[in-house]
């Protein structure tokens, strides 16, 4: 699983950050790519990397600030242009709905793949047999969303030694019980995969927030999660502003990261009003209440691997 940060700026674009978009890369999990949120020229960034449109089949959004969404009519037009033809589904609150149909046929954008647009309540949005993802209402000064992503266990690494010591021919068998299939031999023995795999292995969990202020929503979210993304548009001298505008400080962040006993803090959604210079001091901030904090730049990609988040 990886992350890449295609913009991490605060409610408007300036030179170091773009507004709001990342992507979510599952294409290990044979699941493509997850974006979310798309803030205003998000296609753009991802220009500048070499992830393709078309791969992209699920947009989540946090919420209908512009921040977040000014980029996804764009998207969806390029999508068509660039040979997308697998379905896209887009999951935000009420009025995405709108927003977009409305985008779409007023400029007369026609697009050449099946689009699903579902507008969501907390709780589960959907489950298959790889992932589940929840969502929760966080508190923002209009009606916001965080996801909670988790992967299911992934079943035990195939023991080959001891199946084939179990009289398993190499071929399909093998392939059947590395999938967690019994399998009957040509002598009539039930070989077990339980018998001839390890234990099943934890999948990875995490947290990827809208903008909100410190709420108990967004700890629940992110409780026990390996990684939570969360803003900080503020740092602790401006606290005072990101209450007033419904958004968190790093400390803040940190303290819900804390709170949540994740393995790692990303934070993004970062005020164009700190400077390179600044971004230690922030990074200081929020690391004297949670230490492995990152904070995420323009084209911040992460990988998870091994129950560690490295930076790539
Ligand atoms: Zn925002
Ligand atoms: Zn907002």
């Amino acid at each position: 699983m990886e992350l890449f940060f295609l913009g991490t700026g605060a409610g408007m674009p300036s030179k170091q950050r773009n507004t709001s978009s990342l992507i979510l890369n599952l294409s290990a999990e044979n699941k493509g790519y997850w974006m979310f949120d798309c803030g205003e020229a998000t296609q753009h960034q991802l220009l500048r990397t070499s992830i393709k449109p078309r791969k992209i089949n699920k947009i989540f959004i946090t919420h209908l600030h512009g921040d977040h969404i000014f980029g996804l009519p764009g998207f969806l037009g390029s999508r068509s242009f660039l040979g997308g033809d697998d379905e896209l589904v887009i999951y935000g609150p009420t009025g995405i709905k709108e927003w977009i149909m409305s985008s779409l046929r007023l400029t007369k954008t026609h697009l050449t793949y099946p689009l699903k647009i579902e507008e969501i309540n907390e709780g589960l949005l959907f489950e298959d047999e790889q992932f589940k993802v929840s969502t929760l209402e966080l508190q923002h000064v209009i009606e916001c969303f965080g996801f909670r992503i988790e992967q299911k266990p992934l079943p035990g690494k195939l023991l080959v030694e001891k199946a084939v010591e179990a009289g398993v021919p190499k071929g399909p068998l093998l392939k059947k019980l590395k999938d967690g299939l019994d399998v009957e031999l040509d002598d009539g023995r039930i070989i077990y995969s339980k018998d001839v795999t390890g234990a099943p292995q934890k999948g990875f969990s995490l947290a990827i927030l809208g903008d909100t202020k410190y709420c108990s929503a967004a700890v629940e979210l992110a409780t026990g999660a390996d990684i939570l993304v969360h803003e900080a548009t503020f740092d602790n001298e401006t606290g005072n502003l990101a209450k007033e505008y419904g958004h968190s400080t790093i400390g803040d962040a940190a303290r819900t990261a804390k709170e949540a006993n994740v393995n790692a803090l990303i934070a993004n959604h970062i005020s164009a009003r700190f400077m390179q210079a600044d971004i230690e001091n922030l990074q200081k901030q929020g690391s004297t209440i949670f230490p492995n904090v990152h904070i995420a730049e323009d084209f911040s990609h992460f990988e998870w691997k091994d129950e560690q988040l490295r930076k790539k």
